[in-house]
């Protein structure tokens, strides 16, 4: 088999590679480790910068996005027994983010790559990379498969194949742990309120999210490690309570939890995002905390920028923006580390025992919340910076 790029990974970053590219004229095929059901049940992400929002429209994979989506135009931040709202509108006119699952996301991605009779093949085994430090990789799957392919986009998460498949000594890792988790639960409820809330308590963080007007979502920070057997429903809905219902007139509803999970919390990032002819995009070459709600946009923006390094090279020949692809990408991977570490770090209950550090905290919430020039800092990286190439179209 032999195509021009081989994507490991239908995950956003991987089947969104492979849309643009289709657009472009350039063909692909997506080798996928587990089935189309399991990708299209996978509870992630929710929230889409506008960018994000405006790429998956002008590529013609946004008619459901933009019928369903929920658009925000502020988010609140709730802590000392008040609640401050951080508002869009006026910080960052005309930009907002949509409230729409990343499953859905794929949903959609899916379809369209099946409609225009792309190739992207679900349940293959034991994906391997091969000759990546030549012009000549190719990729191995299901006991005896082959592809050839000119490059290969290492679409596969955090925990694939490709990023340990770069020789030793080629990347550099830059991570952060962090001594606590999220645990996240879907409920069939109506929201609370009509936006995000973003809770900072002396017991931990909460936050208030939805995925529609039926669907609420909703995360408590946990201790690493947390076994979601010691939370039953009862357990989840007190802390809410306890966490959230901090200020006047605010009262949580609740319904029946139908999914819930642990999310461990980490910062990562390997550098550089390329080696001969394979490249990272996504979650497979760096990871942030969710608090910033930056991993699904980060991916999005990398395969913007790979899309138009590779058409760039199957129109001239060029190779000068894929050799600066990993430049390209890091500088707004770095811009999203650095928010989301300072969220988390604003938010979360780090050491109990740290009075001078919550002094800190709260300080940096007052001002946050109190200086219009500390609130746009927060409303112009949380709805997404523009790209760099100007423009959802692309270079
Ligand atoms: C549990 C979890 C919860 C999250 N929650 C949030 C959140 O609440 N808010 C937020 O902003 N972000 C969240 N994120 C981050 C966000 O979902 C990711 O940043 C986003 O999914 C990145 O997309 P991606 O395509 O790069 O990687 P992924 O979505 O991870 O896709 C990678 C794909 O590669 C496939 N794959 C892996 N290994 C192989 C292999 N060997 N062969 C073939 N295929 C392979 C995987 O099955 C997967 O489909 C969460 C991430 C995780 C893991």
């Amino acid at each position: 088999m032999r195509t021009q790029v081989g994507i490991i990974g239908a995950g956003p970053a991987g089947l969104l590679l492979s849309h643009l590219l289709h657009l472009r004229g350039i063909s692909s095929v997506v080798l996928e480790r587990r089935s189309r059901e399991y990708v299209e049940r996978r509870v992630r992400a929710g929230v889409l910068e506008q960018g994000t929002v405006d790429t998956l429209v002008a590529a013609g994979v946004g008619e459901r996005l933009l019928r369903e989506g929920l658009p925000h135009r502020g988010i609140e931040l709730r802590y000392g027994g008040a609640g401050h709202r951080i508002a869009f509108e006026r910080l960052v006119p005309g930009r907002a983010i949509t409230v729409y699952g990343q499953q859905e996301v794929v949903k959609d991605l899916i379809a369209a790559r099946l409609a225009a009779g792309g190739d992207v093949r679900f349940e293959a085994d034991d994906v391997a990379v091969h000759d990546i430090g030549t012009d000549r990789p190719y990729v191995t799957f299901g006991g005896g498969e082959r592809l050839d392919c000119d490059v290969i986009a290492g679409c596969d998460g955090f925990h694939g194949v490709t990023r340990p498949s770069i020789p030793d000594g080629v990347l550099t890792a830059y991570e952060r742990e962090y001594p606590f988790a999220w645990l996240g639960v879907l409920a069939r409820v109506e929201p609370s309120a009509e936006e995000l809330i973003y809770a900072r308590t002396e017991r931990g963080f909460a936050l208030h999210s939805m995925r529609s007007p039926e669907v609420s979502r909703f995360y408590l920070q946990v201790p690493a490690g947390t076994d979601l057997a010691d939370w039953p429903d009862e357990r989840v809905w007190a802390e809410l309570r306890t966490r959230l219902e901090t200020v006047p007139g605010f009262s949580l509803a609740t319904g029946e939890i139908f999914e819930r999970g642990v999310t461990p919390m980490r910062s990562f990032v390997a550098e550089p995002m390329q080696y001969g002819r394979l490249y990272l995009a996504g979650d497979a070459a760096h990871i942030v905390p969710p608090t910033g709600a930056k991993g699904l946009n980060l991916a999005v923006a990398d395969v913007r920028v790979l899309t138009g390094a590779l058409a760039r090279f199957y129109a001239d020949g060029s190779t000068e923006l894929l050799d600066g692809y990993s430049a390209a990408c890091l500088k707004r991977v770095w811009r999203a580390q650095h928010f989301s570490w300072w969220m988390t770090t604003l938010l979360h209950t780090f050491d109990s025992d740290d009075a001078y550090g919550r002094r800190l905290q709260l300080s940096h919430l007052d001002y946050v919340t109190s200086s219009e020039a500390a609130a746009a800092t927060l409303a112009e990286n949380y709805v997404g910076l523009p790209y760099e190439d100007g423009g959802p179209a692309g270079p």
